[in-house]
């Protein structure tokens, strides 16, 4: 499989699992907030060999994987490659944009996947502008169908600026957020999932629309508000960062 690095083992991206991260270079959505940008067009690839290479010098210390990008569900060799992971008798975590709900289903029947983090890009009006693509509508709700289906998961949404017709720039609104929360609990038919409200974090020449740089972090009372809507809908809603 392609693999753009594998990051530092760590405590945060892998919920109560110590856990090596493997980065895969490459997306099919077009997120102007997106962090990745930088590693999405220029990442070497370490392939399956460097990634176990790093996996053998850390073997002691983990006891998860997880696959994020990028985007991991448009990688031909997903499912040899967590199987290798498996083989070491270490869980999967894999984060996901959710377009491809196929490859869930797949990963689903075969339970090679322990736990999925699948982002929520805003509410479904705004997906064109969030994502950054047209027309990926059912294939999200179809994915959020089967995400909440493994052993483990969350659904989580970053709270960034979003280019809005007629180029106004502003960040998602909390009642943005709501219908966002209220969109998972209807397509699920459920509300008892774990959702993530995240801020988002400028980065000088390092996301895919520049014009987002010169935003600040989401301010704090915002992610609050956002939080206080969801709940409202999801009653397991957290903040993250
Ligand atoms: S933020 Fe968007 S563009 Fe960036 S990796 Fe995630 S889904 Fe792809």
């Amino acid at each position: 499989m392609k693999i753009g690095a594998a990051l530092e083992f760590n405590l945060i991206d892998y919920p109560g699992r110590i856990a090596a991260v493997a980065f895969t270079p490459g997306c099919n959505y077009l997120c102007p907030h997106c962090h990745a940008a930088p590693l999405l067009s220029k990442a070497a690839d370490i392939g399956d060999e460097g990634f176990f290479d790093y996996l053998e010098t850390v073997k002691d210390w983990v006891n998860g994987v997880v696959i994020c990008g990028g985007e991991p569900t448009i990688q031909r060799d997903l499912v040899p490659f967590i199987e290798k992971v498996r083989a070491r008798d270490l869980a999967v975590k894999l984060d996901t944009n959710g377009s491809n709900p196929d490859v869930l289903a797949g990963l689903l029947s075969q339970k090679l996947v322990d736990y999925v983090a699948m982002d929520v890009k805003g509410p479904r009006f705004l997906w064109p502008a969030t994502a950054g693509v047209e027309g990926n509508e059912a294939a999200m709700a179809e994915s959020m169908k089967l995400v909440a289906s493994f052993p483990e998961y969350e659904f989580r949404t970053t709270v960034a600026p979003v280019v809005r017709a007629g180029e106004e720039i502003s960040f998602l609104t909390a009642q943005e957020i709501a219908a966002a929360a209220r969109l998972i609990v209807s397509v699920t038919g459920r509300d008892d999932h774990k959702y993530f409200i995240q801020k988002f974090v400028p980065r000088k020449g390092g996301l895919l629309d520049e014009r987002l740089e010169s935003f600040p972090e989401t301010p704090p009372q915002l992610l609050q508000a956002a939080h206080d809507e969801a709940l409202k809908h999801i009653p397991n809603t957290r903040i993250r960062g």
